[in-house]
């Protein structure tokens, strides 16, 4: 399978008539709807019955030229660093995250702080949330969270003040460790919600009783960016000033793409960028 679909590009070759021309920097959306289905004509094209994605198509943004198709081309916002703008993809999905957690209240945690974590601990702050916990196994990535914005970074399992005054209004779960979905749960205040971004590798325990019933607790899901809403909002996000660099940490030329692999698996690190 080709690898890459976060990426900033200039367009050397396109059909005329299409809103774009050779020279124009772009990134691009990961999902391909029909435009056709209910879904996609609800808005929902990242969910579209027969939804292609990026690499799907046998495509891959690792390596001096790629296809695109003209439906995923989103043009990249004036005064935005090419590494910001190839971290658009999975901060959409942080601001999209973010969006969906203070809907319950300005006081989040936020579970994981990979890059997607990261993002949306950007996000969260550039939107105003007034207390942002996060947790996360490795130091240099509480480190980074801290970089980012966040009031305290702990390690999963730390014993917190429980008060009800100290709850969360919310949790992203980035992760997608079983465990820290299923902890996740028990943390908000009743009547608040966990998000999840992460996608679990196994079933997760939940104890619907405790949790979703008796403290109505909401458990939803985030799947990538809303395809035309989401890239406006982060735009409009970008132009107000929220900066993506904090949770950029590393670059390497293509050549060097095992290090930058390595790096990128080893938790040491946040948004790795490959430059060609
Ligand atoms: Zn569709």
């Amino acid at each position: 399978m080709p690898l890459g679909h976060e990426l900033c590009a200039e367009i050397v070759e396109i059909a005329p008539g299409l809103g774009f021309a050779p020279g124009d920097r772009v990134s691009a959306e990961t999902h391909l709807g029909c435009g056709s289905c209910a879904q996609c004509l609800q808005g929902r094209g990242h969910t579209c019955e027969t939804l292609k994605t990026f690499t799907s198509l046998g495509l891959g943004a690792f390596g001096d030229y790629a296809v695109v198709p003209v439906a995923l081309l989103r043009r990249a916002p004036t005064g935005i660093q090419d590494e910001q703008v190839a971290s658009m993809e999975p901060a959409g999905i942080g601001l999209r995250a973010a969006r969906h957690a203070l809907r319950y209240g300005n006081n989040v945690t936020v579970s994981g702080c990979g890059p997607i974590g990261l993002f949306t601990i950007l996000a969260l702050r550039h939107l105003g949330a007034t207390r942002v916990l996060a947790i996360e196994p490795s130091e240099m990535r509480r480190s980074l969270a801290l970089a980012c914005g966040a009031h305290d970074a702990i390690v999963p399992n730390t014993k917190t003040d429980t008060s009800t005054a100290r709850q969360p209004d919310a949790v992203v779960e980035t992760s997608g460790a079983p465990a820290a979905l299923a902890s996740a749960l028990a943390m908000p205040r009743a009547g608040g919600g966990v998000v999840t971004v992460g996608l679990p590798a196994a079933d997760v325990p939940v104890d619907v009783a405790g949790q979703i019933v008796l403290r109505e607790i909401r458990l939803e899901g985030v799947y990538g960016r809303l395809v035309n809403e989401g890239w406006t909002d982060l735009q409009e996000a970008l132009a107000d000033g929220l900066d993506l660099s904090p949770a950029i940490t590393h670059s390497y030329s293509l050549e060097n793409y095992h290090e930058a692999l390595d790096t990128a698996a080893r938790s040491a690190s946040g948004k790795v960028i490959l430059r060609m």
